[in-house]
Formats: C-alpha cells, structure tokens, sequence
C-alpha cells in the first residue's frame, strides 16, 4: 500500500516527531498553518474517520487519539486553547487519506473554516 503517513510511522519518511506511543504517533505538519501545528494518527491504516466501524476497538482508538491530542497540547503549551481538526474524505478537505487529527494552535483561530 503506497501510504504516505504509513510510511512516516515506519520510518521510510521522516518527519519531526512529537510523541509517539504503542498506538499513536505525532508529528509536525509540513506546511503550518498555525505557530503549532501537529498531525496525531493511528500507527495502524485507516484511510478516514468514516471507515471507523463503531466497534469497540475502534471506540477505543478513537478515545485514544483524542486522549493523545490532551496531553500533546499540554506538552506544547497550549493552556490558552487550541483547535482539533479532522477533515474526511473529497469535500471534507481530507488529502492524505490515513486518519489524522490536526492540532493547531499558537494563535486566535477563526470561525467559520474555509
Ligand atoms: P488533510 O488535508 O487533512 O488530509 O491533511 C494532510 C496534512 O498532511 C496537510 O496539512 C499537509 O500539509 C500534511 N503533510 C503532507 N505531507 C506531509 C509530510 N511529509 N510530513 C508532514 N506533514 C505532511
Ligand atoms: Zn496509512
């Protein structure tokens, strides 16, 4: 499988790790759109949050990710707020398609998103 974000988990592309563990890894997004700007995905392939099944595995994954984002952004600081983006599939915005959640932070964000 010719994934890009499966092959920065293997190491055959490197990238600026954050943190990493038995499930997640997290890295810096290559084009920031924030001062902070992380990529917080799952070591194993799922190509989008719409593939998750709702079986319990995957709710655990999910709250693990999620749990991962908490305690990155308390690593980076980011106690005055911050933003968690998952962009799924064409419309969605989603151009790489391995389930990954952005964290973006540093700055005042806006709403609505583009
Ligand atoms: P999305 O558009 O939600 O699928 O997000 C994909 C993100 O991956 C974009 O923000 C890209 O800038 C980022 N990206 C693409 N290639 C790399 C790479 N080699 N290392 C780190 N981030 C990347
Ligand atoms: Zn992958």
């Amino acid at each position: 499988m010719d994934c890009l974000f499966c092959k920065i988990v293997s190491g055959e592309i490197p990238a600026r790790k954050v943190f990493e563990d038995e499930v997640a890894i997290a890295f810096h997004d290559i084009h920031p759109q924030a001062p902070v700007h992380l990529l917080i995905l799952p070591r194993k392939h799922v190509a989008s949050l719409a593939q998750m099944g709702g079986t319990d595995e995957d709710k655990i994954l999910l709250g693990h990710l999620l749990d991962s984002v908490i305690r990155i952004a308390v690593e980076q600081r980011l106690a005055n707020g911050y933003r968690t983006v998952i962009n799924t599939g064409k419309a969605g915005g989603q151009t790489v398609d391995h389930l990954h959640l952005h964290l973006l932070g540093g700055r005042a964000m806006e709403w609505p998103p583009g």
